[in-house]
């Protein structure tokens, strides 16, 4: 029989909640992949867990380490894969031992715990029935403001991961592309001892970080666009026009207002169209 391949969650803070499963699973299987093996060493001895392999597979070792990984499988060992924190694939390395296991038809399967973006989404006070996961967006570039106009344009609640270090900027442009008046939740240093959850609008929360200078984990939780039957046209090219005359160039105002207004990306463009450059 084969061997089978265990994504096994690991605490995003706590040590309190490493699950009894996830530790059963790391001691019988033959090969523990982590991001750093002095990180997951320590979560190991925490554990009591002691003999059992640790091997790197992070963002750029993954793939080279699918070969040992799919020989271990064949010769019937397990194989477990934790990441830092949290849910292995989920915004960290594991997808591509997934998909490599599955390819060869290995069994895969997860020993479920921690994962910020779920305890982040349950604790922000918005609709839960429909979200997406946004992850990290882009940093940079047309990229990223692709992505926040279709993040503004989003009707169910957003989950989006950020850096410390980013945080400020990020929530600023969303403030930019969503309109000030969105609501928003900070969700910081989850399960640890400063876990705050800040709820308040996107103008707020720009003002908030220029306050408490960013520290510690974050996920943002976005409410959703609202509904876009409010907005007249002649709402929407008023918007525009306050927007570019804010200095905001075309994409950045189409964006900005979509976001606001809930209008589709072709109405508001065609809207733009009418307004003299
Ligand atoms: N795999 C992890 C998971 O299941 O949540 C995510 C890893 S990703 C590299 C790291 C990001 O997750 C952080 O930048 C932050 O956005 C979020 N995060 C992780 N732990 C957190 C915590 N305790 N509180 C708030 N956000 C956290």
């Amino acid at each position: 029989m084969s061997g089978r391949l265990v994504l096994v969650s690991t605490p995003i803070g706590n040590l309190g909640d490493l699950p009894p499963r996830a530790v059963e699973s790391l001691r019988s299987c033959a090969l523990i992949c982590c991001e750093d093996t002095r990180h997951s060493g320590k979560l190991l001895s925490h554990a009591g867990v002691s003999g059992v392999r640790l091997a790197v597979a992070n963002e750029h070792t993954e793939d080279a380490r699918t070969d040992e990984v799919l020989g271990l499988l064949a010769g019937g060992h397990d194989v477990a894969v934790v990441t830092d924190a949290g849910t292995p694939g989920i915004s960290d390395p594991g997808m591509r031992l997934v998909r490599a296991a599955v390819d060869a038809g290995y069994s895969v399967t997860a020993v479920p715990g921690p994962a910020a973006l779920g305890m982040a989404l349950v604790v922000s006070g918005f609709d839960t029935t429909r979200f997406v996961f946004e992850g990290f967006v882009p940093r940079s570039g047309r990229e990223r403001g692709d992505r926040l106009a279709e993040v503004a344009a989003e009707r169910r609640t957003v989950v989006l991961y950020e850096a410390p270090h980013r945080a400020a900027r990020t929530v600023a442009d969303l403030a930019a592309a969503c309109g000030p008046d969105r609501r928003v939740a900070l969700a910081r240093e989850l399960t640890k001892l400063y876990e705050e959850v800040w709820r308040g609008t996107l103008g707020e929360a720009v003002a908030h970080l220029a306050e408490v200078a960013p520290r510690g984990e974050y996920v943002m939780v976005l409410e959703g666009a609202p509904a876009a039957t409010a907005a007249t046209d002649e709402q929407i090219v008023h918007a525009l026009r306050m927007a570019l005359s804010g200095g905001a160039d075309r994409r950045t105002a189409i964006a900005t207002v979509m976001g606001a207004t809930g209008a589709s990306k072709r109405r508001v463009y065609d809207l733009a169209l009418t307004i003299p450059r």
